[in-house]
This record gives structure tokens, sequence and C-alpha cells, in this order.
């Protein structure tokens, strides 16, 4: 897929609204051709290299895995394996079972010891050069032990405990959050200034050799032994086994660490250990035929469901969200999730109070798969949606046909809120520092009251917010100023389904 918007690590829109969006955007060019700008999305064709990366093209490409979803599908493919062996009589075939880490995949190179480039990967065949940004990383020798030419895949990730320092710290500056720590990883090293890259926790594990001058080795266990000898930091969980029964309790026993492990995993993978044999097996056109990733099924928790609130969100849509006894799932704390409608609470039979069972996988929102009814005292409330809107206090409507309630309010304070909210977010105007709690604060003290207010701020009236918050000011005029020169489909994005629609437009045209 093109674009920016996917560069950005950030995906929340999905592909349908995507391609809506771009039919939008040359609807638009097409009637304003003087606003379109030259680097336009609708001038791209494919490719996944931002712009400002060079392009780097791998000699052998980073393949991705076939992934499996069941111990059965593991099985199959171990006798499958086994049977080549014996057709090409292979005795003794073996395997080792890794972590599969949830980061960035990326190759570094290196010429006579020494750290000469690194790139993501990628569509597997073309990746970015981000050897600047892979040089801050505290982990990658810049000189290995041996003065060889080798290329080494790895996978580049921040740990559990650095990720939610980091959200906390961009939670106190008051910019977005990250949604995994793969998001923030990725996100991280695909930043155009190092410096950015610098301060971020990136850290790696390698876990393959691509190429390798005048050295061969029998198996990919020796091949890890030796990258740890040079001076690696090579993927720490990977375990020897000869059969199926070992393979699947290596599973079972990485399965039971994940929580326990410093850095997210997404699976383990499944690899024949016999390099010669790999060869014979060779690859698909994606996927190489001599390992498989088992995906674990989502970490589910158990919590309370302490209370219902309901969010109207800048369409008018009321959403009861669950407030949650903050519980650590798949690496993240949950302590809020969406409830979706009111058939949603009907349909699961919520109370609040209740004992729910929540799950996550990935970078997927959290979500409430049950109720432990057994586990019910009797004080257990009913919800309700309100009959009104708890902002505006507007006749809060259910349209036939329709699973959501919407408040009528056309004034609606929350529905400005949200509009103001998503206009500065990350995936719309991108505006550094127009976070939930300053937007807040601009409209109570009625510094704004609609989306052009942000570009007449004065540097006074954001300072008068903080305590010493001149420097804060400056840099949110800063940031401002900046969103004035975003391509034309961020305010397309900005501005969307927002109820001053066209009043924006034209004031918004105007100002930038
Ligand atoms: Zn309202």
């Amino acid at each position: 897929m093109p674009g920016k918007y996917y560069d950005e690590d950030k995906p929340e829109i999905s592909d349908f609204e995507y391609d809506m969006l771009m039919v939008e955007l040359r609807n638009l060019e097409k009637e304003f051709p003087e606003l379109k700008n030259k680097d336009s999305l609708t001038e791209k064709v494919g490719g996944h290299v931002k712009k400002g990366f060079k392009e780097v093209t791998h000699e052998i490409p980073l393949l991705s895995l076939q992934d499996v979803f069941s111990l059965e599908e593991v099985e199959d493919f171990v006798i499958k394996t086994n049977e080549k062996a014996k057709e090409n009589n292979i005795e003794d075939v073996t395997y080792v079972v890794e972590t599969k880490i949830d980061g960035l995949s990326s190759a570094l190179e290196y010429k006579n010891g020494k750290f000469i480039r690194g790139a993501t990967r990628g569509n597997g065949q073309i990746g970015e050069d981000v050897t600047e940004n892979l040089k801050t990383i505290k982990t990658i020798p810049m000189k290995i032990q041996d003065n060889i030419d080798i290329t080494v895949r790895g996978e580049v990730f921040i740990s559990k405990d650095d990720f939610e320092k980091m959200n906390q710290e961009r939670e106190n500056n008051e910019e977005e959050l990250f949604a995994n720590a793969r998001n923030a990883a990725a996100g991280s090293l695909r930043q155009l200034d190092s410096n950015v890259t610098k301060e971020r926790p990136l850290d790696i594990y390698i876990f393959n050799v691509q190429k390798i001058e005048g050295k061969e080795f029998n198996s990919h266990y020796e091949e890890l032994e030796y990258l740890n000898k040079l001076g690696f930091n090579v993927n720490p969980v990977r375990i020897y086994c000869k059969t199926i029964k070992e393979i699947e309790k290596a599973i079972q026993k990485i399965g039971d660490q994940r929580e326990k492990l410093t850095f997210g995993i997404d699976g383990a993978v499944v690899k024949v250990d016999n390099l010669k044999f790999r060869e014979i097996l060779g690859n698909t056109a994606k996927t190489p035929r001599w390992a498989v990733a088992y995906k674990y099924p989502p970490e589910q928790k158990e919590t309370k469901l302490k209370d219902i609130i309901c969010q109207v969100g800048r369409t008018g849509v009321i959403t009861p969200m669950a407030i949650l006894e903050p519980v650590k799932v798949a690496g993240s704390t949950i302590s809020k999730t969406t409830l979706h409608n009111e058939d949603f609470i009907k349909e699961k039979d919520l109370k609040v109070g209740d004992t729910v069972v929540i799950q996550k996988a990935g970078d997927v929102i959290p979500e409430i798969v049950e109720v432990k009814k057994e586990k019910r005292t009797g004080n257990e409330i009913d919800f309700e949606m309100p009959k009104v809107c708890p902002v505006c206090g507007a006749k809060a409507v259910r349209e036939e046909g329709e699973a959501a309630i919407r408040c009528t309010g056309i004034e609606c304070p929350a529905k400005l809120f949200r509009n103001l909210v998503h206009f500065a977010s990350k995936e719309a105007m991108d505006i550094d520092g127009l976070g939930e709690n300053i937007i807040q604060q601009l409209l109570d003290r009625k510094l704004i009251s609609n989306i052009v207010d942000i570009y007449n701020l004065k540097l006074e009236d954001i300072a008068s917010l903080k305590k010493n918050g001149k420097k804060f000011a400056q840099n949110l005029i800063d940031a401002i100023n900046k969103s004035k020169e975003n391509d034309l489909y961020k305010l397309i994005t900005a501005i969307r389904n927002s109820s001053c629609w066209s009043k924006s437009i034209k004031n918004i045209s105007k100002k930038i």
C-alpha cells in the first residue's frame, strides 16, 4: 500500500476508508488544481519506502513466515518435513523453536567487521536505509569480533517496561500515545531525524545470518552461537528439539513464560536446524518451506467492570465505555475499553460490578469476551443507556435500524471537543502538544470555539495555561504553523465527518 498514512505506523483506518479518502482527494485535486501538492499521494504508485529514505535492495530477501494457529498444523509441518528428509536421505532432522519477537525486522550489513548499512524489511525485497537510526541502538555493535563480511537479520523492538515508561512520558507531555510496543518501535526506527530515534529506547535481537563470506555452518544453532561470539545480542529464547513432542512442549513453555518475558512476542517460530536441508526445502514465493510461525491465541485476563460511562463522539454517537480494574494484558495496562453500543451490553448481559474476561491480541483493541456470571454476588447493577446526551442534555435518539444512539444537540460541546481532538491528532493535522487536556483548557477559557481559532491562538494565551508555559507555548505555535504545510489529504482526514465541514474548509483553505 502506498502513502504516508501507512508509513506513520499507526493503522487506524480500514483499507476501505483509505480508498474512499483517495477518491475524495482525487476529486478535490481535480476541482482545485492549485491546491495540489507535487508530492501528493495520488502521484505515488505502490512502494513502501518512506519519503526521505534511500531504498535498499536486499540481496537475500527478508521472507515472512507461514503462520499457523494450531498445534495440529505444527504437527503437519513436522511430518511433511520429516518425510521430505527421508526422501533426501537426511537422517535425524532437528528443529529450533524460538520466540517470535514482536518488532520490526531489519537487516544489518558488516564489511570487514564494520557496520556499514542497515535497512528495514520493507516488502522483503526493498527496504529503507535506516543506517543512521540503527547506529543509535546501543546493542548494535559498530565493530564485530571477526573482520568478516556478514549480513544478519534481527528484530528491532522496545521492551515492555520501556514501552510503559515511554507512553507515560508522552501522556505527561500531552503527546499522543502509541497503540503498542511494536508500533512504537517501528515509528521510532523510521524517523527521518536520527536525533529523535536516539531518544527512543530501541533494542534489537539478532536471529539469522542472511549472508556470510568465507565461513560455513552446518546448523542454525551453530550460526546463533557464532553470532553471539561476534558480539551480537542474539534472541535469548531458543529451544533445541528432536521430536514433535519436544516441539509442542517448547511451544507450550514459551507460551507459559510469555508474560514474564521482558519483550513482547507474537508467536513461536519452529525452524529446521540443518542448513543444507533448508536449501533442499527451499522457499515458496513468499515464505520459506523450512519454518512456520505458531501464533498463540489472544491473551485473556479476568478483571472487574467498575463502571460504564458514556462518551460523545464527533458525529454525536454516544458510546458506552467500560471502566475496568486496571489489568495487564498482552504487554499493556488496560483500564478502559469500548462496549460499542446498547446491543452489545444486552447481548453479553453486562452489569456494573461484574467479573469479566478481557482479551487482547497484538494491536487489536481489547475486548470483553465473557461475563463470569458464577462470580456474581447480587450487588451488580443493570445499566441503561441515557435518554439525553450526558454532555449537553439534548435528547439522545436511536434511529430505526441503527445500533448507535446519537445526541441531537446541534451545538453539543462534546461533539466540538471530539472534533478538535481529532483535528489535532496524528492521523489528521498532527499538531504535537495539542492533546485532549490542552484543548479542554482552551475551550474552558473560551480561547477557541472552532477549528479555525486554533490558527489564531496567541503565544501569551497558550503560555497562560501552564506554569512556566512559555517554551510549551512556543513549541505548540511552531507545531500549529507546521501543520499548515500538511498534505491536502491530512486536512481532508482532519475535517472529514466534521459537523462544521463546509464552514471549516473555506476558512481553513484561506488560512493554509
Ligand atoms: Zn450532546
